[in-house]
């Protein structure tokens, strides 16, 4: 018996790094024991920022590859596409009724938005949250498994459940929950920045071991140790956060010592964690080798998932459109 319903939606951004996995996929994976679990590729939410739609279907398949050989399993969870299943425009819309236009652009991220793309602030782009919050709802989640980042957008979407329940009389939309994930930011190679692809500071699961050692040859470490004598401070360290994730406990207490006291270099401590992540990465790099096979068989996936999806959808958009009191 299962706890209750995931959602959770990420845009195609095509080949999955290691801040996606350890920020998002793995945490997927882990739920999938005890929730029914709806996984969504969404691009149609990918469009408010694309300068160019040219590698959208590659970029989605190149993540449910990444997504299916991390563990993400059909026949447990529903993995989809967005754009798949239309019932989530349609509940946009009636939800955007009852959202107030102040809501969208007090948001924070919408305001960063409007910094980072000024020729291009879109209608989508003030509506995104009402698109996610008809994502979450359209599948009656319970738990949504986000960054804490993307808290105010769930609590965006709380209240427009509550907003649509109190205007139309009903109890048909459920609240989610937010589920914050355990490891919220993933730092880049460059030792400050979120890991993204976007800021090239990112290591691609899919990478190969040659390549994924050449990468964590190149991160930042302790800014303050220079020279090989000098003690360095594992604490700031990026490569040290690694270790915790990559490598034994008896690794890490020994680079926790050592590194304090100079008794193990920068060059050595990055060969050991290549060495780890290599490792650790190995299964997954095999899976994906074979899975990439048969492009068509994750495509089956997709088109299966969605329309497992469309039956949930179109269910509760029964409902809503009874509620709402739209003609049948
Ligand atoms: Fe970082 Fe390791 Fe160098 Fe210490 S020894 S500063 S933990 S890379």
């Amino acid at each position: 018996m299962k706890k209750g319903r995931v959602f959770s939606g990420a845009r195609p951004t095509g080949r999955q790094h290691l801040g996606n996995y350890l920020g998002a996929i793995q945490n997927y994976v882990a739920l999938q024991e005890d929730y029914d679990c709806v996984y969504c590729i969404v691009d149609l939410h990918a469009l408010t920022t694309l300068e160019t739609t040219l590698d959208l279907t590659s970029n989605t398949y190149e993540m449910a590859l990444d997504w299916l050989a991390a563990g993400l399993r059909p026949d447990q969870s529903i993995i989809f596409v967005q754009s798949h299943v239309p019932q989530v425009t349609e509940l946009h819309t009636i939800l955007s009724m009852v959202t107030p236009m102040g809501k969208l652009t007090d948001l924070p991220t919408f305001k960063e938005k409007v910094r980072q793309q000024p020729h291009n602030v879109n209608y989508g782009l003030l509506g995104y949250p009402v698109l996610m919050a008809a994502d979450i709802v359209l599948y009656k989640a319970n738990l949504v498994p986000v960054g804490v980042d993307q808290a105010p957008h769930i609590e965006f979407t709380r209240e427009t459940v509550r907003s649509f329940n109190y205007r139309f009389k009903t109890d048909v939309l459920i609240e989610p929950e937010m589920k914050a994930t355990e490891f919220p930011k993933v730092i880049g190679l460059d030792g400050q920045q979120k890991m993204s692809k976007s800021l090239n500071n990112h290591i691609e699961l899919a990478a190969t071991p040659e390549e994924t050692t050449k990468l964590v040859m190149t991160m930042v470490t302790d800014p303050q140790r220079v020279r090989r004598t000098d003690p360095g401070n594992p604490d700031i360290c990026n490569v040290f956060a690694m270790h915790r994730v990559f490598s034994s406990a008896e690794e890490v207490a020994m680079v926790n010592v050592e590194c304090r006291r100079a008794g193990i270099g920068c060059v050595d401590c990055k060969k050991m964690l290549a060495r780890n992540m290599n490792a650790a990465l190995g299964p997954f790099r095999e899976r994906r080798a074979a899975l990439s096979q048969d492009p068509q068989a994750v495509w089956d996936v997709l088109h299966d998932g969605a329309r497992r999806a469309r039956e949930i959808a179109e269910a509760t958009m029964v409902e809503v459109r009874a509620a709402v009191g739209l003609a049948k």
